[in-house]
């Protein structure tokens, strides 16, 4: 029962308030990014859209993080279409501004923005497309900027590890249903069922310092260079039996300390929550394990990030964009927690 002084406490804290009038300094903090004007903010629909709703702009110059849409799938070995998946998830509102978990708002701590698609010089070929994707990075890395990615399929990491592992070989937590580390075959070694094979073998990813997290389907014999080259494999049964936060403490141990690379395959989820993808796999992660594992990386020197996989027209209900958002949104909030350590 509330009694009157307690009541008359929050008619005199509340009754006049506005809708940004926040008394924790924290949210104060957040609201303040929200209520511009006095007490209105922009409708999360309205403007063109972008990634996480973050301005848009051309050049990488004075930003922590650049978030980028990699529109190219030459590389399925299935069902086609994450060409389209930057559209999808720029076509998302309402992500962010905070994470309650980790208790950041990215946008207090980071300058980020959406620098568009990287540009193709031929949408037919699916080499050089993985060169201008590397040459981007490359040129995001000489920045000292973070990149964040939307793809697209999931070949376009192996240049980004090309472009970010070229000093040092990275370590990387990669979320997918598949290895992704087969060998080439018809006459292709960039497809998207073999980047990590590939980084490691040119040496720009540190396969003791790797792990894959949500590995099912019936792909598995097309793995053995994960196990072989020292990569830990976590399967999708394994989640249920360790638990999320032992996989994460599990992850942090294995990546350790150096720079990391984070991919997550939207097909590492279960197509019950995201049927937008082109190889779909059934008994996957729910987007709440997900999100707890990612949330539990905090503490990785994560130098870059991916989201990929992303076909929306497999993608009725638009969730599997939406998760995508939340999952790209959760990365950035990695970058900000490393970033907030150093
Ligand atoms: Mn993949
Ligand atoms: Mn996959």
């Amino acid at each position: 029962m509330l009694d009157p002084p307690a009541l008359a406490r929050l008619r005199e804290r509340y009754g006049g308030a506005k809708g940004g009038t926040m008394h924790d300094p924290a949210f104060r903090e957040v609201a303040a990014l929200q209520f511009r004007e006095g007490d209105r903010r922009t409708p999360p629909y309205a403007d063109p859209a972008t990634l996480l709703g973050a301005p848009w702009r051309r050049e990488p110059a004075g930003l922590d993080v650049a978030l980028v849409g990699v529109p190219m799938d030459l590389g399925v070995t299935n069902r086609s279409g994450a060409r389209l998946g930057p559209r999808a998830v720029r076509a998302v509102e309402r992500i962010g501004p905070y994470e309650h978990v980790m208790r950041i708002a990215p946008a207090t701590r980071l300058a980020y923005a959406d620098l568009g698609d990287i540009p193709f010089r031929s949408r037919f070929d699916l080499a050089s497309c993985h060169a201008d994707i590397e040459a981007f990075m490359a040129g995001m890395r000489a920045a000292g900027v973070v990149p964040l990615a939307v793809g697209g399929d999931h070949s376009l990491t192996y240049p980004i590890l090309r472009a970010l592992g070229h000093e040092r070989p990275l370590g990387l937590v990669h979320i997918d249903a598949h290895c992704d580390t087969s060998g080439e075959y018809e006459g292709c070694r960039f497809h998207h069922g073999g980047p990590f094979r590939q980084a490691v073998l040119d040496g720009v990813l540190d396969p003791t310092r790797t792990i894959q997290i949500g590995i099912r389907g019936g792909a598995e014999y097309l793995w053995e260079f994960s196990t072989d080259s020292g990569m830990t494999v976590i399967h999708a049964e394994e989640i249920d039996t360790l638990g999320v936060p032992a996989i994460a403490a599990r992850a942090r141990a294995v990546v350790g300390d150096g720079p990391a690379y984070v991919s997550f395959d939207v097909d590492s989820l279960d197509p019950a929550f995201a049927p937008g993808t082109g190889t779909p796999e059934a008994g996957g992660l729910t987007p709440r394990e997900a999100l707890a594992l990612l949330r539990g990386l905090a503490g990785l020197d994560i130098v870059g990030a991916d989201v990929v996989e992303v076909a929306p027209q497999y993608d009725a209900t638009t969730n599997t964009a939406q998760i995508a958002a939340q999952v790209l949104f959760t990365e950035l909030c990695l970058v900000a927690a490393a970033r907030t350590r150093r």
